[in-house]
């Protein structure tokens, strides 16, 4: 129960490692609200979970609307009195090297990973002040080592790990009791990854799995629960000294 009473929002918690955190940390004893785009998707978790035996609820959520960010906090503080751990997890991906990514995909991209964090950051400090708590953003190691293919997507998790950085450094300077930090996946079986390698044709997408096998030391992609595991130790109080820092759970793949 590392995480017993604690009160815990998951966004894009519909699928993949979103959905795998909020089974982690509903398992170790938090109650999980589970946003998405996808409020089938959410509910869907949702039951599972409730199903398991632990506590979670769901609710729809565009993580880039800035209304939906005050209402969605706002709300948890006035249902359950506390609010202790965000999980800013909802991200996209659209391939493009700088010279083939259009404006609107560069807008589209960002406005998700790096503007949606940015909102979700700000919200949940904005509550979290009066008593504490952990948000944990999810960037990528794209967000630490470049892809010619992934442009935006790239720039995108960049400004998620050092966004991270400032505002850990603002909450520890004004004595918030609030800890920021970023956690860096590398290849994960989600269904952003399986079905991006699905719509390559099945040449490329062999291509793809050759190159993605081979550049991972430990020779396989990892799982939702690999990540899970590793946002569960941020939101805990296991891990009350980190602030600022940066998670890479990657099968070695950026130790070359
Ligand atoms: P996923 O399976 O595609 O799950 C992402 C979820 O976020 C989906 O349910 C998606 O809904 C939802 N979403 C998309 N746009 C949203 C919005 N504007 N507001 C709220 N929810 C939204 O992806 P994943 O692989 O689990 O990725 C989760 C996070 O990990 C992302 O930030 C991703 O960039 C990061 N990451 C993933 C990997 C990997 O290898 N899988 C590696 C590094 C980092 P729809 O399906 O309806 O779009």
């Amino acid at each position: 129960m590392r995480v017993e009473k604690k009160v815990a929002l998951v966004t894009g918690g519909g699928s993949g490692i979103g959905a795998a955190t909020s089974h982690r940390l509903a398992e170790e004893g938090a109650l999980v609200v589970v946003s998405d785009i996808d409020l089938g998707a959410a509910e869907q978790v949702v039951n599972d979970i409730i199903a398991a035996g632990f506590q979670a609820e769901a609710h729809h959520q565009d993580v880039t609307d800035s209304i939906q960010w005050h209402d969605i906090v706002n709300g948890i503080v006035d249902d359950h009195g506390r609010f202790d751990i965000l999980v800013n997890n909802a991200g996209i991906v659209l391939t493009g090297t700088i010279e083939d990514t259009t404006l609107e995909d560069w807008r589209q991209i960002n406005a998700v990973n790096s503007e949606g964090v940015f909102l979700g950051t700000q919200a949940a400090i904005g509550v979290m002040k009066r008593a504490g708590g952990s948000i944990i953003n999810i960037s990528s190691i794209e967000g630490l080592v470049g892809d010619p293919l992934i442009a935006a997507y790239n720039a995108s998790k960049a400004a998620v790990r050092m966004m991270t950085k400032s505002a850990a450094l603002h909450c520890a300077e004004q004595g918030y009791g609030i800890r920021i930090n970023s956690v860096h996946p590398g290849f994960i079986e989600t269904p952003m990854v399986v079905n991006g390698v699905a719509a390559m044709g099945e040449e490329n997408a062999k291509a793809f799995q050759e190159y993605v096998l081979s550049s991972i030391p430990v020779g396989a992609m990892g799982k939702p629960r690999d990540i899970a595991n590793g946002v569960l130790f941020l939101a805990s109080d296991e891990s009350a000294y980190m602030t600022g820092s940066e998670l890479i759970i990657d099968g070695g793949f950026t130790a070359r």
